[in-house]
This record gives structure tokens, C-alpha cells and sequence, in this order.
């Protein structure tokens, strides 16, 4: 039996923030292997200036391609319609039934994931690794977790993970000043974002 960390994102774009926080939660957690999975077409992030799948998922694979223990899928990109965790948890937990899974995500992903698709369909099929950024936040995420283990009979796990002011926000905001975002993600990755000239319109 392996142990996979999922990394589920829109990744608009990937970001060093991103690729640390995969990195921690295989060491603290002794997982084997990472599974990045970009986001299809989001039903909550329509409004918003995404990038196409396609896209947002090469910059994931040039992100992760000199590290042989993580990977990126296409497996919501290809899906057709809107995408919603629970099915690809389940669809991974269908294929792989032998791996163990680690759902890894943030604290905003933690308060956020009763307003998801059918919460109780992941919690039943993976673990879930909550990235806790200290501070305050703590004993609110704590409360949280076990409101939600009481809920749905969820396994979360709270990791501890150094607070990194890097979001694809600040990325998008700094190449649409014409600032440079070299070291905040990689160079391939950056290079794929000045190629394509994403981000230097937005409004
Ligand atoms: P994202 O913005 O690309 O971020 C991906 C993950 O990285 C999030 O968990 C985020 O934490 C974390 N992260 C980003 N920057 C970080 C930093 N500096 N330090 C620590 N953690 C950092 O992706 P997203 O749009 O939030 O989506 C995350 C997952 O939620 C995806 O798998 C998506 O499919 C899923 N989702 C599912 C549904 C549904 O099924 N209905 C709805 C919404 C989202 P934070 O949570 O703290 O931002």
C-alpha cells in the first residue's frame, strides 16, 4: 500500500507556496508520492480570470518535472462539465483501490469544505492533511477539525506549516505590474507565463 498526497488546485498559477507545502506533508507525513491534480472548469471561479485548464496543467508539469516523486494528472481537465473533488476521490479510490490517499490543503480549504459537492464522499474515501499556518488561526482550525470529525467522521490530520504570504493572486498582481516572479515559482514555470504573456492584462 502507497501513501499519495493530493494536491488539488486551480494553480492559476503554481507557486513555490504550493510545491513547499507538497514537499512538508510527504516528509511530516511519510508519504510516497505527490499527485498534483489542476482543476477543470470550476462552477465557483467562473467570474474569475482563469487560465485554461490545459494550460494551468503544463505549468504544473513543468513544476514538478526534475522531482520523480511527484507527479501532476490530468484526470479533472479531461472531465467534462464543471469538476468536483468527491469524484476524483472516488475515481482514485476506484482505480488505486490498494493506495492510501491524503487529501492536502490549506486552512481556507478547511472552513470552505461543507460549502463543496458532497464533503461526506471525500472524508469517507481519504484522509485529509490540514496545513496550519500558526498564530490565531489555530485553535479556530482545531475547533474546526473536530467539528468536522465529529460531523462526518473525518481523519484530519493538522500539520504545522511555516505562514508564506505567496498566493497565485500576488503572482498574477506582480506580472500585471510588469514586476518579475522569478523564486516565486519556478523558472520554468515562469518562463511559460512570460512566453503565453498570461496575467499582464487583467482586470
Ligand atoms: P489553489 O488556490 O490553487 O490552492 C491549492 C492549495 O494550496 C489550497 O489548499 C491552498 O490553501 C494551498 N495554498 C496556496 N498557497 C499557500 C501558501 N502560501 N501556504 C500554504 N498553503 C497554500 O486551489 P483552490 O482553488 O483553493 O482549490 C483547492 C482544492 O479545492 C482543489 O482540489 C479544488 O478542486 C477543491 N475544491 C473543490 C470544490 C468542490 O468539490 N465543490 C470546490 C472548491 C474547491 P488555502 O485553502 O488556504 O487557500
Amino acid at each position: 500500500m502507497r501513501k499519495i498526497g493530493i494536491m488539488g488546485g486551480t494553480f492559476n498559477p503554481i507557486h513555490v507556496g504550493h510545491l513547499m507545502l507538497a514537499q512538508w506533508a510527504m516528509e511530516e507525513q511519510d508519504l510516497d508520492e505527490i499527485w498534483f491534480i489542476p482543476t477543470g472548469y470550476s462552477y465557483m471561479k467562473e467570474e474569475q480570470n482563469v487560465v485554461s485548464p490545459e494550460d494551468r496543467f503544463q505549468m504544473v508539469l513543468l513544476a514538478v518535472a526534475d522531482n520523480d516523486r511527484m507527479c501532476c494528472l490530468d484526470v479533472e481537465i479531461k472531465r467534462e462539465g464543471y469538476t468536483y473533488s468527491y469524484e476524483t476521490i472516488e475515481q482514485l479510490k476506484k482505480e488505486y483501490p490498494e493506495d492510501e490517499f491524503y487529501f492536502i490543503f490549506g486552512a481556507d480549504c478547511l472552513f470552505a469544505i461543507e460549502t463543496w459537492r458532497c464533503p461526506e464522499k471525500i472524508f469517507a474515501n481519504c484522509r485529509v492533511i490540514a496545513a496550519g499556518r500558526g498564530g490565531a488561526s489555530e485553535k479556530q482550525m482545531r475547533e474546526k477539525i473536530e467539528e468536522l470529525e465529529v460531523k462526518y467522521g473525518a481523519d484530519i490530520i493538522m500539520m504545522p506549516f511555516p505562514s508564506l504570504a505567496i498566493s497565485s493572486t500576488l503572482i498574477r498582481e506582480r506580472v500585471r505590474e510588469g514586476k518579475n516572479v522569478r523564486y516565486l515559482v519556478p523558472d520554468l514555470v515562469a518562463d511559460y507565463i512570460e512566453g503565453k504573456r498570461f496575467y499582464e492584462n487583467e482586470g
